[in-house]
């Protein structure tokens, strides 16, 4: 059975055909820019890369473009589009109404429709890959793998904001999380490692990539989460702040004259790790830089460390304890010394990482010592597998 994946985002689209027999990846790729008027396609079977120029105006025709690639005699990926049995959309935002991912239909996609308000950029982008796949493969069966499903199972108090309660009952304004499909994979594949039972197991999932969350994920369910309303809530990121003292939003509004646009675009664009370095976005560059003494450098990282060690100490507190802590995403799988210092906090809950285990990168892999209280694990994430799961499941019953 073959799965394809779409991830969709305002102007670029991902994807992945999976071939759900031995959940091989058959070809993958990325339209980047699409309406900008240089789009290009990076499409990529077994390991080759081939970039393609072809520039679209809407996702219709980048993904009608990537089809064509997936059944072109040059790549031998398939002979026809037959061969998809579904396709699994990631949709962001599935507010209250979905804690798991379901079969789409009309009630579903007017579901979708119903929470752009509390996603205006990502779920019209992921409406627009249901529609596109409607259309260039009709009849092929959907699924809808939401972002914020998993994290349905907390419970109120943790996700109820002290404001008004008319809020959360006009508006939804409450704490919902992301990353859902990332920490759910991770857990179960960290259980899998240990040999344990999931049910036995408290987690901290540290997803730490541009976007960055961290989950308490308690005997397998969501127990709390970092980020909140929106994805800029919780730990400080590449360019997002995370959480902030909320009174910060209209300090600025009053001292530096901006509308709510403009604060908005300075908390998610140009805060976080390169608000306080001034270096770049990239912990690469930002690591590189603190090595050469540059002092804002290594602010913008020590802040980073403390932070997301204080969400763990918080979510240890939360569980009653934590059996493991698990890295994954860009930096959680590939930045040894931003593991090493987040965890050199952590030595009142008795984690110790060893060194050498710890000096590798994207690998899954133990990176605690022996008599290390909490296990640490590296655990390269996989959400388009996840989505493929769950697409499978759900059209097989
Ligand atoms: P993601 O959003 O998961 O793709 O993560 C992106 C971030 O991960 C980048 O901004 C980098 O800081 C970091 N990253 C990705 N790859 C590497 C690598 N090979 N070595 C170090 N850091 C990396």
């Amino acid at each position: 059975m073959k799965i394809l994946v779409l991830n969709c985002g305002s102007s670029s689209f991902k994807y992945q055909l999976i071939d759900m027999d031995n959940e091989k990846v058959l070809a993958k790729g990325t339209y980047e820019r699409i309406g900008e008027g240089n789009s290009f396609l990076t499409h990529k079977v077994n390991g080759e890369k081939y970039v393609l120029e072809n520039p679209v105006d809407s996702h219709k025709d980048a993904i009608d473009f990537a089809l064509k690639q997936l059944t072109n005699p040059e790549y031998k990926v398939i002979d026809s589009l037959d061969e998809i049995s579904a396709v699994g959309h990631r949709i962001v935002h599935g507010g209250e109404k979905f804690n798991k991912s379901v079969l789409i239909d009309d009630e579903v996609i007017k579901a979708i429709k119903e929470c752009i308000p509390l996603a205006p950029l990502h779920n019209p982008a992921g409406l627009l890959g249901i529609e596109a796949c409607q259309k260039e493969i009709p009849g092929v069966k959907m699924v809808a793998v939401f972002d914020t499903a998993f994290h349905q199972t907390m419970k109120k108090e943790q996700y109820i904001y002290p404001l008004p309660y008319e809020y959360y009952e006009k508006y939804g304004v409450r704490k919902y999380g992301f990353h859902g499909t990332s920490h759910m994979y991770v857990s179960r594949r960290v259980a899998e490692m240990m040999g344990e039972d999931i049910k036995n197991l408290r987690i901290i999932n540290c997803h730490l990539g541009q976007g960055a969350s961290l989950c308490a994920i308690k005997y397998g369910e969501s127990y709390d989460t970092t980020m909140g309303l929106t994805p800029l809530g919780g730990i400080p990121m590449c360019t997002r702040c995370g959480d902030l003292d909320p009174s910060i939003v209209t300090f600025l509004m009053k001292n530096e004259n901006m509308t709510a646009d403009e604060v908005e675009k300075v908390l998610n664009k140009k805060s976080g790790v390169l608000g306080i370095s001034g270096v770049s976005p990239d912990f690469r560059d930002v690591e590189a830089e603190k090595s050469n003494g540059n002092e804002r450098a290594c602010l913008a990282i020590e802040n980073y460390n403390y932070n997301v060690a204080g969400f763990i100490s918080k979510f240890a507190m939360a569980m009653d304890g934590v059996d493991v802590i698990t890295f994954t995403a860009g930096i959680g799988e590939n930045q040894i010394k931003i593991r090493k210092g987040i965890c050199e906090h952590l030595k009142f809950l008795g984690v110790e990482i060893d060194d050498e285990a710890n000096n590798v990168r994207s690998e899954e892999r133990l990176i605690s010592t022996k008599n290390s209280k909490v296990k640490v694990y590296i655990v390269p994430t996989n959400e388009e597998l996840m989505i493929a799961r769950d697409t499978k499941e759900l059209i097989s019953k």
